[in-house]
């Protein structure tokens, strides 16, 4: 069983294999039910992997404290992004840099892909990351635009779950994100990086809508921040 909890923006916790991953760690975003790194602690003991998938603040967020806090997490990030936080971090040995495009190992049958992103990042390129545990793909968008060959993940990694940002303006709308599932033909759709800000405004209900009518099978499931699913 696989647990997805949204913390708001594009912060996911996700527990797989007996693992825990932090994606996206912003965690203190508008949305969440965090305030600070103590509080998240607070809940959680210990986080295995901290997984970054572009260099914009938004993403970034307390990578760099939740690091120091957590002395066994390590980063996965594209190869320049995952150096640069641990070096800040003062935790070079627990980086993890890597590159899209194959099978990133990060224990006994519990791994990683850093996949395309059509964005923009400060530091390296943008991604997104299909997380592969207990024979289960789930995957996070990471910001993007909608790209054809996300037909690709979907025929590599069948991902059980898609997180897509919906919000518009800096990523896939709501009208890209229901072609994005048409590609990706998850069985889960979250939708995330919406809302936040007034700039990302958008309505989740539509999109479930959208995906009901145009791709059929796919269950939308809106989260609320700090809400979790078990696939
Ligand atoms: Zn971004």
């Amino acid at each position: 069983m696989a647990l997805i909890r949204w913390l708001g923006h594009a912060a996911f916790v996700v527990e797989v294999g007996g693992y825990r991953f932090l994606v996206d760690p912003w965690i203190t975003n508008p949305l969440s039910p965090y305030r600070s790194v103590e509080s998240f602690a607070r809940d959680y003991q210990e986080i295995d992997f901290i997984v970054v998938t572009h260099g914009h603040g938004d993403h970034v967020g307390e990578a760099e404290e939740l690091l120091k806090r957590y002395k066994r997490a390590r980063i996965v990030a594209v190869y320049e992004l995952a150096e640069e936080i641990a070096r800040k971090a003062g935790a070079v040995d627990r980086s993890v840099p890597a590159n899209i495009g194959g099978y990133i190992r990060l224990g006994p049958e519990i791994g990683a892909v850093l996949t395309p992103a059509l964005h923009s990042s400060s530091t390296g390129s943008p991604t997104g990351v299909v997380i592969l545990g207990e024979g289960k793909s789930l995957y996070h968008a990471g910001d993007t635009g909608v790209f054809g060959d996300m037909r690709l993940i979907h025929e590599l990694y069948k991902p059980v779950v898609a997180m897509l940002p919906i919000g518009g303006h800096f990523t896939m709308g709501v009208e890209e994100a229901v072609k994005a599932v048409e590609l990706l033909r998850p069985s889960i759709a979250i939708p995330m990086h919406y809302n936040t800000f007034d700039v990302i405004s958008a309505d989740p209900n539509r999109f479930a809508a959208l995906v009901r009518e145009r791709v059929p099978g796919v269950d939308v499931r809106i989260l609320k921040p700090g809400e979790s699913i078990r696939v």
